[in-house]
């Protein structure tokens, strides 16, 4: 079960500094896909990079299914991330690539290549699995950093703006396909962006952020009929 509670979250960045996140309470529902979507700066990475364990948490707690996390590191959490500048490694295959993760927790072989094709398989790259990053299309190298994500078999899944090197044409496409990935895998998502439409088109619920408060938290559709206030309404573009 990947239930999530994130309990009064804030962070600060230095001991005088005053919170970029400030009581962030929420909690996340076991397979949902929710999005945190706000204007640069309001806070959206350092909450999910708190949630990841790659930054540290100044006050509050986040449970992971029954699990108090705060304490424990990236590797223990039982969550995989995806970010804006994925890196992968130019002089491995798209099979090494996706196998990296697999070889250093040093699963049997078997069992990696068995991982890595159903990886790739559900991302539909099978056909690729001998090329080089450099001989594959930014949506293909874009899979191909899903498939590093997928193939740890997590319950969690992060997403920090992953879309937002592709061209327009193919955001819009990646988007209906990490829609269905996350139904395909079963997994609690937390999507993160600042593109309103993306958020909207995406979200089973949305968190709509603004100086590292939570303005709103509902579906989509409530929030765009029902804003809590006049900077949910402009933001989302709300009827007036
Ligand atoms: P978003 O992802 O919504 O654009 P961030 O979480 O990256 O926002 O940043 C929130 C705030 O925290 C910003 O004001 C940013 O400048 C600040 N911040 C982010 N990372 C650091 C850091 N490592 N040190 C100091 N301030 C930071
Ligand atoms: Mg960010």
């Amino acid at each position: 079960m990947a239930r999530i509670l994130i309990n009064h979250l804030y962070k600060r960045y230095g001991k005088d500094k005053l919170p970029v996140v400030k009581d962030f309470h929420l909690e996340i529902q076991d397979k949902e896909f929710l999005v945190f979507v706000g204007p640069s700066g309001c806070g959206k990475s350092t909450t999910l990079r708190m949630i990841a364990g790659l930054e540290d948490i100044s006050e509050g707690e986040i449970y992971i299914g029954d699990t108090l996390v705060n304490d424990l590191p990236p590797k223990d959490r039982d969550i995989a991330m995806v970010f804006q500048n994925y890196a992968l490694y130019p002089n491995m295959s798209v099979y090494e690539n996706i196998a990296f993760g697999l070889r250093l927790r040093k699963l049997p072989k078997h069992e990696i290549d068995l991982a890595v094709k159903r990886a790739a398989r559900v991302l539909e790259i099978e056909q690729y699995l001998d090329r080089k990053p450099r001989n594959l299309s930014g949506g293909q190298r874009q899979r191909v950093a899903l498939g590093r994500a997928i193939v740890r078999n997590p319950q969690v899944f992060l997403m920090d703006e992953p879309l937002s090197n592709l061209d327009a044409k193919l955001r819009v496409q990646m988007r209906t396909e990490i829609i269905k990935l996350h139904k395909t895998l079963g997994v609690t998502m937390i999507y993160v962006t600042h593109d309103q439409i993306e958020a909207m088109t995406m979200g089973d619920r949305i968190v709509v952020m603004k100086d590292g408060i939570i303005q709103q938290v509902d579906t989509p559709e409530v929030i765009y009929t029902t804003p809590n206030n006049t900077f949910v309404a402009s933001f989302i573009g709300s009827p007036p």
